[in-house]
């Protein structure tokens, strides 16, 4: 056998073969046999020479030793090549495990040996529920391993020609999902760019009082144009913001952004003689914003820094924030007990929605879009909104209804007795300088546009 000393990596012990590659003197049936199982039906015990497994093989498992030594090799009798010697600590055989491809090397005991095994299902479970960039990039430092062993293979034996890595290598860039997987990557480099360039912007979509149509409030709703992109739609760029840190900075902003310009609203009140009127805007929090530790300090200080009161600022937060999420509901009290008001976002979407109502003190529900757009033209959901907003008034909660689009839909409100409302009908949602000159006042309905 040749040895390479200087390779040294267990990762280095598994390769894609294919099974026909199994060379003839392993006894693929001694294999099965030589396994002495212990009590513990998770320890395996091997004697000295015992096969552990064989290239080409399926892999269900992987080892950790306790105790004794493991010879990992390629090729088999004069030809075969050891990879490396392993010993207590180290893992093996977990690159089949993690991609399910068939084991490339093989590996035997040089002495007798206590190993500790791990399923694959022990597994398959974490790398399912890792992110799909995670994966991707696992499963191609696999398949660069993978093509290096059936590169040292073919140098061991002179009459195999030699395999070319690369050309593996450019199959990944056929495949969809690794394409898919490059667009997110490069999407959260711009987004990245985003934050530092100055590239967002928040856009105010005005809140009615659904029995005077007077303009209370507005909801801040963050924008990208992307200089590349053009502008990005929010749920996607959102979505990812979440998924990594980038949404603290994100979020940084946005309550940094949204105090300056309800500063600017309380001026503008102020100026038609109306400072005293109840105003207030409506800022989105995602659950990890309010999972950081210190979130109610820096909104504390960020209204100080902008001399806005805790009354003037409503927080939307989704169900999700209530899923078992301590840190997050901890935050919550600690903003209610300060004075600013926690709105329950797309109400009815969440699977326990009612189970929420009655854990958690929140201000004010807010009803989902799908069903004031079903309002008119179902009856299930009629009876549905009819009946939150009969839950809330008993709970003494004001109801938001968002995604208004046609007078029937506001009038079916009103009639249910809805308090606030919120849509195309009254407007999009606008630049800063436009919602200015809405402040305070009632809005006639405009015809919804269909662009
Ligand atoms: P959301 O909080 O439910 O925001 C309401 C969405 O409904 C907004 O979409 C708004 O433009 C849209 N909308 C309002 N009225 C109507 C209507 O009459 N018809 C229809 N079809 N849509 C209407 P947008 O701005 O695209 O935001 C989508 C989501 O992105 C938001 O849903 C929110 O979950 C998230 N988002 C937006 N801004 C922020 C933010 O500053 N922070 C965080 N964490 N999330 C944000
Ligand atoms: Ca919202
Ligand atoms: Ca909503």
């Amino acid at each position: 056998m040749k040895k390479i000393t200087s390779l040294n990596c267990p990762l280095v012990a598994e390769g894609l073969v294919p099974a026909e590659a199994v060379p003839p003197d392993h006894d693929s049936s001694a294999l099965v046999a030589d396994i002495a199982v212990s009590p513990e039906c998770n320890i395996r015990l091997f004697n000295a020479g015992d096969t552990i497994f064989i290239e080409g093989s399926s892999a269900d498992r992987a080892y950790i030793i306790e105790s004794g030594y493991v010879e990992i090799f390629v090729g088999s009798g004069e030809d075969s090549l050891q990879l490396n010697v392993l010993g207590p600590g180290d893992i093996f055989g977990e690159m089949g495990i993690i991609d399910a491809a068939p084991r490339s090397a093989s590996a035997k005991a040089i002495c007798p040996c206590r190993c500790i095994v791990v399923s694959a299902a022990q597994v398959a479970e974490r790398i399912e529920s890792s992110s799909p960039i995670v994966r991707l990039f696992v499963s191609m430092s696999l398949h660069r391993n993978r093509a290096y062993n059936a590169y040292l293979k073919a140098l061991a034996t002179p009459h195999v020609s030699l395999p070319s890595p690369a050309v593996s290598e450019k199959a990944y860039a056929k495949n969809q999902q690794y394409q898919q997987i490059l667009d997110d990557i490069k999407l959260e480099a711009d987004l990245q760019n985003a934050v530092r360039n100055d590239e967002l912007f928040l856009v105010y979509q005005p809140l009615l009082n659904l029995h005077n149509q007077r303009v209370i409030g507005f909801e801040a709703l963050l924008r990208w144009q992307c200089p590349q992109r053009g502008l990005v739609n929010p749920q996607q760029f959102i979505a990812l913001a979440e998924e990594t840190s980038l949404i603290f900075p994100m979020g940084d902003w946005i309550l940094e952004r949204s105090c300056t310009d309800l500063r600017r609203f309380q001026d503008q009140l102020d100026c038609i003689g109306q400072g005293n009127v109840d105003f207030f805007i409506s800022i989105n929090i995602s659950v990890r914003q309010f999972q950081q530790l210190d979130f109610f300090d820096r909104l504390m200080a960020c209204t100080q820094r902008h001399q806005v009161r805790a009354q003037q600022i409503k927080l939307e937060v989704t169900e999700r924030v209530f899923l078992d999420e301590v840190e997050a509901i901890d935050s919550i009290d600690k903003c209610r007990a300060a004075g600013f008001e926690v709105s329950l976002d797309d109400f009815g979407t969440g699977y326990s929605s009612l189970n929420y109502l009655e854990r958690c003190e929140i201000d004010c529900l807010k009803i989902d879009q799908s069903f004031i757009q079903k309002l008119c033209s179902s009856d299930r959901a009629k009876i549905l909104v009819g009946a939150i907003i009969d839950i809330a008034r008993q709970l003494g909660l004001p109801t938001v209804a968002e995604g208004i689009e046609t007078p029937a839909q506001m009038a079916a409100l009103q009639a249910m007795g809805c308090d606030i409302g919120q849509g195309f009908l009254f407007s999009r949602p606008l630049p800063l300088a436009e919602a200015l000159g809405l402040v305070g006042q009632p809005l006639a309905i405009a015809p919804l546009n269909p662009a």
